[in-house]
């Protein structure tokens, strides 16, 4: 048993030694009874709290001030057991009364001390709290004890009533303290607050005697002293027991609740009480003006309460706000649709989701103050088409949704029309008139969608479609195979695939004109899922790119890509070529990733080449001259990729750092047949030649085409006349069959009509 565990039994067990005298006392004992017992539970209890003081910084003034009021208390004992009592008459009775009045400002310091702890950081209404449960305690005591309010006649009873008064204002402290932090299991306060009440029980029966002059300070009385002086040890002892080194929160959401209610409700259910029970007096007394006193706080608390829920409720608002254009935001948008879809009430809700059409390009060319400004002409220009009830909110960039509750498919789709229309409008930006398109995508609940997610979901899903096809207005079809067209589900699934290695990687050979041996390979990325079989970049692209999966994709397909080459690398020196996006050229990674992972594999800088679509380039020129310069001084191949789809001019590929070019398939498709472009491919032919790249020949699905390219001079052709894109083993088997200079052992023909099939 730790040292303060013993002296708080043995302080104890002296209230039990002293309670054996109570009903009668053996000839002789009083001394041993009232001076040796009595003070030694005051002594015992100072001793514990001192300890309890050493161990608890955080309430070391609390337990010190403790020990002192314990301590004072002994020694007016003694003081008056020793001194005064045998001078009996000589020092005025009421000045005697006196002696015990020090221990009440250190009591007053250690509650002080003990709330403060426990409520570091206080608010105004927690002592509007505060006031309402010390009134009420007042008005409670009172009551009780109406003594402590009745006129003293003499300085006798003036004195004697100074304790219970004190012991009221005390015990009004600490209701105060539970009105702050809630009524909660804290054990040292409950004690505390238990022997506070004996000793105003004590205090009250002493003040009663003296009021009818029968003074008889017998044990019995003095067991009430002894056992709050008792109470205050083991509080001391739990105190010390228990380490808090954490402040006890009064954080605002943890004081909700009955807890924090409870007192201020016990204080008014007390005045009232208290408040009929004068009824009729015609005089209030203390109780009754400390009942008014609680009642007027409680009233003042709430006004407190309305403003600070006035307060809660702007902060709800502008958290349901887009600051942008003022209009309800998507989280408003959440709980409107939310009870719009209430189940049972069987009203159908439509959901428009529009999403302007071009608007990157007003940011672009016309500054992000444009944008803005066109943005927050949105809702005015639509809020006049909506009906009560009705709810247009911004999503997020240029994406809007309105709610519809009430309407079905077709009333949406009229209403669609009639919101595009407004927008069709010119708007007028900065002073400049501008028209923007804007595509739409309605979806319908609780039929096909029956939850808000899904709803919007199918309105993502209806928006998309309607903006591919440039339809401007799309009610959402739901797809009974597999949801091929839920872009939100593939942008999950592909989260999924990355990580679980459902990517792979198709190789397409490059061969050169002349000679006809293989001088490249093309890594292209496919899906192999689990569910809607092998998918083809045109649905994983789109779909990696919302997501901002783009960087994990490329991570993925050069390791899958470096990790083919390095089973032909050794034989065959055959680069193999990667698509980079645009994420990749703002990724100032890109250099060190590409260099550590051909470190990884073993294989020299010269067997990647890495392709750059030229649109990519031209979004950020610089940038991507930079990436390229890198890459190339890495001693990486570049590609400029689908080149002549894009808005580039020649001239401008005088400044790229690249190797080679690869002219799209449109410009490749008709040749032979269309002149002009034949001419366009010799002109291309000649420059690439004078800027020292080699010409790659992409789409060619014939050897009319290849045998014209070959007179051309393009150098090297890729495309289904040489073969499809082929799984990495098929390419194995393909590569081992042909020569190196380039003719097909006639044992291992190339693979013959589809290689693949993909679903787009
Ligand atoms: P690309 O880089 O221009 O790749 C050539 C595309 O043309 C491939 O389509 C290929 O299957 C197709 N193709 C090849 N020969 C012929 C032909 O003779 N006729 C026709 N009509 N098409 C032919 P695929 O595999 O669907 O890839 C489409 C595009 O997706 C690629 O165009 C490339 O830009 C992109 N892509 C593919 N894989 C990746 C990748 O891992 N990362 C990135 N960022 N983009 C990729
Ligand atoms: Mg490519
Ligand atoms: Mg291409």
């Amino acid at each position: 048993m730790p040292a303060t565990g013993r002296a708080t039994f043995a302080c104890v067990a002296t209230v039990a030694a002293y309670a054996t005298g109570v009903l009668g006392r053996p000839e002789g004992t009083a001394v041993f009874y009232d001076l040796v017992l009595y003070n030694a539970v005051y002594v015992l209890g100072a001793v514990v709290c001192l300890r309890t003081a050493a161990r608890h910084r955080q309430e070391r003034t609390a337990w010190l001030a403790l020990a002192f009021a314990l301590g004072a208390a002994a020694a007016s004992t003694v003081l008056h057991t020793v001194v005064l009592a045998p001078s009996f008459g000589e020092v005025p009775s009421w000045m005697i009364m006196l002696l015990w009045l020090p221990s009440y400002p250190a009591l007053a310091v250690a509650l002080a001390g003990l709330i403060r702890s426990r409520a570091p950081a206080t608010h105004p209404s927690m002592w509007l709290d505060a006031l309402i449960g010390a009134l009420g305690a007042v008005a409670l005591a009172v009551s009780v004890f109406p003594l402590i309010a009745a006129g003293p006649d003499d300085g006798l009873v003036t004195a004697a009533l100074l304790y219970p008064l004190a012991d009221t204002l005390l015990l009004a402290a600490l209701s105060a303290a539970a009105a702050i932090i809630g009524l909660r299991r804290d054990w040292p306060l409950l004690l505390l607050s238990t022997g506070l009440l004996c000793n105003l029980a004590g205090d009250g029966l002493y003040l009663a005697q003296v009021v009818g002059d029968a003074v008889t300070v017998d044990g019995g009385l003095n067991l009430t002293w002894l056992a709050g002086a008792a109470l205050t040890t083991v509080a001391a002892h739990v105190t010390g027991c228990t380490p808090r080194t954490v402040p006890a929160d009064v954080d605002p959401l943890a004081r909700i609740g009955w807890r924090i209610l409870f007192v201020p409700l016990m204080a008014n259910a007390v005045s009232l009480t208290v408040l009929v029970g004068t009824w009729g007096d015609g005089v209030l007394g203390l109780a009754g003006w400390a009942a008014v006193g609680c009642l007027l706080a409680t009233l003042a608390r709430m006004a407190m309460s309305f403003q600070e829920l006035r307060g809660l409720h702007e902060i709800r608002e502008q958290a349901r706000t887009d600051e942008l254009t003022g209009l309800p935001n998507r989280r408003a948008l959440l709980e409107h649709a939310r009870t719009a879809l209430t189940p049972g009430t069987g009203r159908p809700v439509a959901l428009l989701l529009l999403d302007l059409d071009g608007f990157k390009e007003v940011n672009d060319s016309l500054g992000h103050a444009a944008g803005d400004d066109l943005l927050r002409q949105i809702g005015p220009r639509l809020r006049p088409a909506l009906g009560p009830g009705e709810l247009i909110a911004r999503l997020g960039g240029d994406e809007f949704a309105v709610l519809l509750p009430g309407t079905g498919v077709d009333g949406a789709t009229a209403r669609a029309e009639r919101l595009r229309a407004r927008l069709l409008e010119p708007f007028v930006v900065l002073g400049e008139r501008l028209h923007v398109g804007v595509s739409v995508g309605i979806a319908t609940g609780p039929v096909p969608a029956a939850t808000v997610t899904e709803l919007l979901r199918c309105a993502d899903v209806a928006m998309y479609a309607a903006k591919n096809a440039r339809e401007g207005v799309r009610s959402y079809v739901p797809d009974p195979g597999s949801g091929s067209g839920d872009r939100l589900r593939t942008m999950e699934d592909l989260r999924t695939a990355l990580a679980e290695g459902q990517l792979v990687v198709h190789l397409q050979p490059q061969v050169a004109l002349g000679g006809g041996e293989v001088v490249g390979v093309e890594a292209l990325v496919r899906w192999e899922h689990p569910v809607r079989g092998l998918l083809s970049p045109a649905v994983v692209l789109p779909a990696a790119e919302q997501a901002g999966l783009m960087r994990p994709l490329t991570d993925a397909v050069l390791g899958l890509a470096l990790t083919a080459a390095t089973r032909w690398w050794p034989e065959r020196a055959v680069p193999v070529s990667v698509n980079l996006s645009a994420a990749n050229v703002t990724d100032p990674d890109l250099p060190a990733t590409v260099s550590r992972l051909l470190r990884a594999h073993g294989l020299p800088a010269e067997a990647l080449t890495l392709e750059l679509v030229e649109d990519t380039l031209m979004a950020d020129p610089d940038r991507g001259r930079t990436v390229l310069g890198e890459l190339r001084r890495l001693g990486v191949r570049t590609s400029i990729d689908d080149y002549g789809t894009g808005y580039s001019s020649l001239a401008y590929l005088r400044h790229l750092p690249a190797d080679e070019l690869k002219l799209d398939r449109s410009l490749t498709a008709d040749l032979g047949r269309d002149h002009r472009a034949t001419a366009i491919v010799r002109h291309t032919v000649a420059l690439a030649h004078d800027l020292g790249l080699t010409l790659v020949a992409e789409g060619v699905e014939d050897d009319e085409t290849k045998v014209v390219l070959a007179s051309l001079g393009c150098d090297v052709a890729q495309g289904w006349a040489v073969a499809r894109p082929m799984p990495v083993e098929q390419f194995l088997d393909w590569l081992a069959g042909r020569t190196r200079t380039g003719t097909a052992r006639p044992a291992l023909p190339a693979p013959r009509g589809p290689a693949e099939r993909t679903r787009a």
